[in-house]
Formats: C-alpha cells, sequence, structure tokens
C-alpha cells in the first residue's frame, strides 16, 4: 500500500485492552490542513466534543486514537482526560497541544485512563515508521481485519496519494461518520477545500453504510493534508479539486465496503442500487432502509430469496415519508436475477436463486419508476452471532481495577432450547467418532488472532476430551515473514513456496518450532489438553528430501516428507497425548529442510490411517474462483483436480489441493477446508448436521 509523505504511524498495546493493540498515532511531519465530519448523536464523547470545533484548521500534526475505551458519557472528567493527552502526545512529538486531535471507541461510560496513554506514548513514538498496519490494528474494536487503503492522484501534475485507515463493525448507521477513519494525504489542499470534498465524499459513502441501523457517540473521519506532493495548493472548485474528491470518495466507499462486510456477526456484504428515484433523499432513503431492515437482513443470513420485504421496505418508507413512488411499478432484482416487474412478482429458479445468495456478496437493485435519481447503499446480513455479541457486550465486557477492560470470552450465550438442540446433535456424533484419529491443519487467521487462537485450543481440548484424538500440525507463514522482515530479509516466493536460503533457514525454523509451536502447546495445556510440541526433527518423525521445483527452480533449504515415524507418533497417541507439529523434516544429512504444513498434515494422515483430515484457513472453503467465488460444498477428487486444472484453484488452495488429492488417495477417508475466521469451525464442522466449509472424498 502507497503511504502518502511525511506521514508516520504507529500502533502499540497500552493496557485499555487486555493483551491487544489499542493505541493509535498518525503523524505528519509538516503541518497539515485538516477536517473533520462527527457524530450527530448528541450524546457526543468526549474527543469529539474536543475535535469538532478545532477543524477545519492549519496547522495539526497528529491524531491520537484509541481503541478500548470510547470516553463517553464520562462527565467533565472526559474532556480533562482528553487535555491530558493531547498535552501529552505534544510534549512527545515536540508540537504545540493544538495541533493534536484525538479520537476513541470502545466501551461507554468508564472513564478514560489516560496515564496508561501517556506511559505507553515513548513507545509508541520510537515504533513511528511509515507502514500503517500497526495502527490501523490498534484502532479495530470488534472488527475482524484491519481495514486500510490507498489511491494515486496526479494534482497539478504532481503525483500525490490519498490513504486511509479505518474501524468499523457495530453501532454503525448512516446519517453520520459512521466510523473511525483516518485519512491521510500528501495533497496540498486549504483546509476549507478539504472539508468540502471530505463530506461530500462521506456523504456518497460512509453515510450509506448500516450495520445495524444504531448510531455512534464516537464516529469520526478525520483528513490531514500535509502538501508534501508539491501540487499547486488547491483552493477553489476545479478539476485538482473533483480529482481528489473523486479518489477519496473512492477510497471511502472501498473503507464503507469492507466496514459492512465486516459488520458484527456478518457473513455476507449487502449492496442496495436505487435508481429512478423522485429525489436524491427518496433514493438514499430507501436505499438504507432495505440495507438496515431486520426482516431483510435475516432473510440474507438464511440465504432466502425473500424479495417481498425488499419491496415492502420501499413502500413502507414511501408511505411514512410520503415520496411519490409507486411500489407496483418497481422492478426488483437479486444477484442479477428479477424477482418482481410489471406490477407482479415474475417466475425464477428458486433453487439457483438461492445458491447464489450464498455468496459473500448480495446485490439488490430496486429500479423505481418515479424519477431520475439514484443511491447506493451497503449494509450486511443480521446473524446470531451480532445478537450474542453484543448481548454478551456489557455483561461480560467489564472494568478492571487499573482502568482497563477486559472481557470474559466464555463459549457462549445461547438460549438454553438452541443449546439442547445443539447437544443432542452433537452426542450422535460424539459417539461415533470416539477414538478416531483426527489431524488438523491449522493455518490462515485462525492462527493470528487471540480470540481465534483461543477457540482453536478450547476446540481441540474439547475433541481431546469427547474421545477424539487429534494431531495438530501447523504453519506460520505470516509470523516467518514478519520476522524476516524484521531481520531486514525480504521473502521470495516462488508459486506460493517461500524460498529458503541457509540465512532464513534458521529464523523458519525458529519462528516454527521456537515460537509459533510452543505458544500453541502452551495455549492447548492451559486447557488441559496434553498437547506435546514436536518438530518433524524430534524422533525422526519426519523424514524428508530436498524438494525441487517444477520449473527446475532451486527452493533453497525446502524439502517434502519421505517417511513419517508411525510408532512414534502412535505411542504419544496411545498415551492419551495431543502432538502439535512444526512442518520441519529431518535431512539424510541430519539437517533441517521446511516443508509446506498441509503436505505434512496430509502424510501424517495416511501414516496414522486417520480418517478425517482437516484443513483450516482463511477462506471459507474451497471456492468457485478466488477470491470471491461461491463456496463448493462437496467435491470428489475428480473435481478436485479439474479445478485446479482449469485453474480456478491457484496459491496456497492449489498445495492445498495436492496434498488433498494424496490423503484421499493414500486411504483418508474425508478431507474437510474449513474457515479458520470463524469461531469453533473445527466443533461445527464435527459434531452438527449441516457442515460447514469444503467437503472433499475420493
Ligand atoms: P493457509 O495459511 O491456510 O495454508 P494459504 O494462503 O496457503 O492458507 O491458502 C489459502 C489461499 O488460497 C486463500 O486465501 C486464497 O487466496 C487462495 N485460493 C486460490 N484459489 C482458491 C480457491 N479456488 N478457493 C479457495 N482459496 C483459493
Ligand atoms: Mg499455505
Amino acid at each position: 500500500m502507497k503511504i502518502p509523505k511525511g506521514f508516520r504511524f504507529g500502533g502499540v498495546a497500552c493496557g485499555l485492552k487486555p493483551q491487544r493493540r489499542d493505541l493509535a498515532l498518525v503523524v505528519s511531519d509538516h503541518p497539515a490542513a485538516a477536517a473533520g465530519v462527527f457524530t450527530i448523536n448528541k450524546a457526543a464523547a468526549a474527543p469529539v466534543l474536543d475535535a469538532r470545533p478545532r477543524v477545519p484548521a492549519e496547522g495539526m500534526r497528529a491524531i491520537v486514537a484509541n481503541s478500548g475505551n470510547a470516553n463517553a458519557l464520562t462527565g467533565p472528567a472526559g474532556l480533562d482526560d482528553v487535555a491530558v493527552i493531547r498535552s501529552a502526545v505534544a510534549d512527545a512529538l515536540g508540537v504545540q497541544k493544538r495541533a493534536v486531535l484525538t479520537a476513541s471507541t470502545g466501551v461507554i461510560g468508564a472513564r478514560l485512563p489516560a496515564m496508561k496513554i501517556v506511559t505507553a506514548l515513548p513507545a509508541l513514538v520510537d515504533q513511528l515508521g511509515d507502514h500503517p498496519d500497526l495502527a490501523a490494528e490498534a484502532i479495530m474494536t470488534t472488527d475482524t481485519r484491519p481495514k486500510m487503503a490507498a489511491r494515486e492522484v496526479t494534482l497539478g501534475g504532481k503525483a500525490a496519494i490519498v490513504s486511509a485507515i479505518c474501524k468499523g463493525s457495530g453501532m454503525l448507521a448512516p446519517q453520520l461518520a459512521t466510523t473511525m477513519c483516518l485519512v491521510t494525504t500528501d495533497a496540498a489542499v486549504t483546509p476549507k477545500a478539504l472539508q468540502e470534498v471530505l463530506s461530500r465524499a462521506v456523504h456518497r459513502t460512509l453515510n450509506m453504510v448500516t450495520v445495524d441501523g444504531e448510531m455512534s457517540t464516537n464516529d469520526c473521519v478525520i483528513a490531514l493534508a500535509n502538501g508534501l506532493a508539491g501540487n499547486p495548493r488547491i483552493s477553489e472548485p476545479g478539476p485538482d479539486l473533483e480529482v481528489l474528491e473523486g479518489a477519496l470518495t473512492d477510497l471511502l466507499g472501498e473503507m464503507g465496503r469492507a466496514m459492512a462486510a465486516d459488520g458484527e456477526g456478518a457473513t455476507k456484504l449487502l449492496e442496495v442500487v436505487v435508481t429512478g428515484a423522485p429525489g436524491d433523499e427518496a433514493a438514499r432513503d430507501c436505499a438504507r432502509s432495505i440495507a438496515s431492515s431486520p426482516l431483510v437482513k435475516a432473510a440474507l443470513f438464511g440465504a432466502d430469496p425473500n424479495w417481498g420485504r425488499i419491496l415492502s421496505t420501499v413502500g413502507a418508507r414511501a408511505g411514512a415519508a410520503n415520496y411519490p413512488i409507486d411500489p407496483f411499478k418497481a422492478r426488483v432484482s437479486m444477484q442479477g436475477i428479477t424477482v418482481f416487474g410489471d406490477g407482479a412478482p415474475i417466475e425464477f429458479d428458486r433453487e439457483n436463486l438461492r445458491s447464489r445468495m450464498r455468496e459473500s456478496r448480495i446485490d439488490v437493485l430496486v429500479e423505481l419508476a418515479d424519477g431520475a435519481t439514484r443511491a447506493v447503499a451497503w449494509g450486511c446480513d443480521l446473524s446470531y452471532d451480532y445478537v450474542k455479541i453484543n448481548a454478551d457486550y456489557t455483561s461480560l465486557i467489564f472494568q478492571k481495577p487499573d482502568g482497563g477492560v477486559a472481557k470474559d470470552d466464555r463459549v457462549s450465550n445461547y438460549s438454553p432450547a438452541f443449546k439442547r438442540a445443539l447437544l443432542a446433535e452433537a452426542l450422535k456424533y460424539i459417539a461415533a467418532f470416539s477414538g478416531q484419529i483426527a489431524v488438523i491443519k491449522y493455518g490462515g487467521a485462525a492462527m493470528v488472532k487471540e480470540s481465534l487462537k483461543d477457540a482453536f485450543a478450547e476446540d481441540v481440548s474439547l475433541l481431546k476430551k469427547v474421545g477424539l484424538k487429534p494431531v495438530v500440525v501447523h504453519g506460520g507463514a505470516p509470523e516467518i515473514t514478519k520476522t524476516l522482515e524484521k531481520l531486514g530479509e525480504r521473502s521470495e516466493f516462488v508459486d506460493g513456496m517461500r524460498v529458503t536460503d541457509a540465512q532464513s533457514l534458521p529464523v523458519v525454523e525458529m519462528v516454527l518450532t521456537g515460537k509459533v509451536n510452543q505458544e500453541l502447546v502452551a495455549l492447548l495445556n492451559a486447557r488441559g489438553a496434553g498437547a506435546v510440541g514436536l518438530s518433524g526433527k524430534d524422533g525422526r518423525l519426519l523424514r524428508a528430501k530436498k524438494a525441487v521445483h517444477e520449473s527446475g527452480r532451486d527452493l533453497g533449504h525446502v524439502g517434502e516428507v519421505v517417511e513419517v515415524n508411525r510408532e512414534f507418533l502412535r505411542m504419544l497417541l496411545d498415551g492419551g497425548y495431543v502432538p502439535v507439529i512444526s512442518p520441519i523434516g529431518l535431512s539424510d544429512e541430519g539437517g533441517s529442510l521446511s516443508i509446506n504444513a498441509d503436505e505434512v498434515a496430509a502424510k501424517i494422515a495416511v501414516a496414522l490411517g486417520a480418517k478425517k483430515l482437516i484443513y483450516l484457513t482463511d477462506v471459507p472453503g474451497i471456492l468457485e474462483s478466488s477470491p470471491d467465488g461461491e463456496l463448493v460444498r462437496q467435491l470428489d477428487t475428480a473435481d478436485l483436480t479439474r479445478r485446479v486444472k482449469a485453474g480456478a484453484v491457484t496459491g496456497g488452495m492449489k498445495w492445498k489441493a495436492q496434498s488433498i488429492v494424496a490423503a484421499l488417495a493414500g486411504g483418508v477417508e474425508r478431507v474437510h477446508v474449513l474457515d479458520g475466521r470463524q469461531p469453533h469451525t473445527v466443533i461445527a464442522e464435527l459434531f452438527t448436521d449441516r457442515g460447514v466449509g469444503s467437503l472433499v472424498t475420493a
């Protein structure tokens, strides 16, 4: 991602949230023009009350933003805390207090422990660098992924960059800025002109996003423009301002879609387009109302093409606001399939549309015949998880004596009836699986996010306790890349495989065996799983030989499995242990070889005669096409091979496919590819009637 000149970013954990980054800093090395759009909620948080009257303005140098605590409805102390933070940031950076803006997000009504922020500032300032990923992570709340993007534009013959980091998730509604979004650009523009384009861009993008129709106390979009691109300073309407507005709208549109897709509990992004409306407000209102209708959203979660709820919402808004709209003349389409037109329902292939509704993005088009105005709104589906997340929120989030907040992250607050049904369903599988070996490859997002790691550890411990014999094989690619980068080494990939030279091999080994493996073992043992950490070198578990890429390219110390020490693993399993294996093999010369963890998992499954092999990854399963295609729920070896040949399965999934085919050929009965980004997918797959992810059989 490109970063505008003269900006630096940082993100650290200051202790507002347990164990996670919660404090971000964005610094402009030169005084910047600033503009902002803020929540219209009258119960606005202290940082909003402080920042709102101070923009648009010249001479801004920094934005400090925290998650974990909203500093909202905290009384007069809230503004005092903002002042303390502004002074401390100003001192730490050697700038004036009035050049600092603050933003907060998190729990409402708990006093912000400002000293935690002040104490963390030296480390945060030390860490400032030219990549915003840690800052983007630090402002996350219930977001499952950081959100950032950039656009490049030419202004007055000079290249300029506009970039943004933002957080979204819940309590998002239209009619306000809907988020915390920090925009940085090196374009030269006056505060007034920047404010104009920012307000217009937010109006068309973030203000058209709705996750739950709730309006937050803290929403803010703040933009800094430091002029280092060197373009003639934009102050008046004209082509340059239009270009800047276009880029900003595009960028905030992407942020808005990312927020909707990652709404609390969301499984799908919804895009609603309304055309032919009798005016701007009518178009926007109808689009937003459809996107925020609980009935429409619940239907989307169930992949139900219930178009009646869409047209009913249009009629309701038209009636309530007295818009000159005639719903009977409308055409309604979902996923491009027309379901209503010419005043009556239109026949459609229900099964086809239902299956299209399982896609990760749902398009709804309402073509009115009452005018010429168009509007687009974004939202998401309404899942059980939304209720769960928000039902838990105040009961499970509590303030610790030191001022930080913690979450009591127990499995659930599901209704007793739901729990009974689930248990009854699960018990029959538990009986069937008892004593069986299941090999689980642990990779993707599930390895990175704390809450997912915990959920995974809990699942494996549970499997063990109900009599299944789990074997865990883990990867660690993102961690290795990060560590190599820290050491100043770039990773080179050939066809998705990391070229491992003599220098990086010890790093790979250290990260996989020394760090990832040990952390996982500790996590599992904290739950009483009886985990034993092993590399393929321990007990000659994985004998390996050097692998050569089909192109003939030398991949360095990369290997493939020649033999698995089955007796050793069996001994551990019989002793009631859960082997946790890092994908390092032992060469004939006694050296180490780095092996694709997918392959290791498959070879071990075959060697142990496991019936089940499970790949946890960061996509819903095997998709028709990457990255947005529909999930293929069930397929066989021939089908999978055909998809690889056709080029529809590529990258990391191609390697998985190869391993899957080999595992099935070697006698494994069922291979599952599951979405590790959803907590407890392993349990959901094994112990419920309706599988999740893709199932591959011979
Ligand atoms: P892991 O860490 O789980 O091994 P990888 O990145 O190695 O994850 O492999 C999964 C990736 O494969 C996905 O994130 C996706 O980008 C890519 N991919 C390519 N084609 C497909 C496909 N048809 N279905 C699913 N994923 C695919
Ligand atoms: Mg992989």
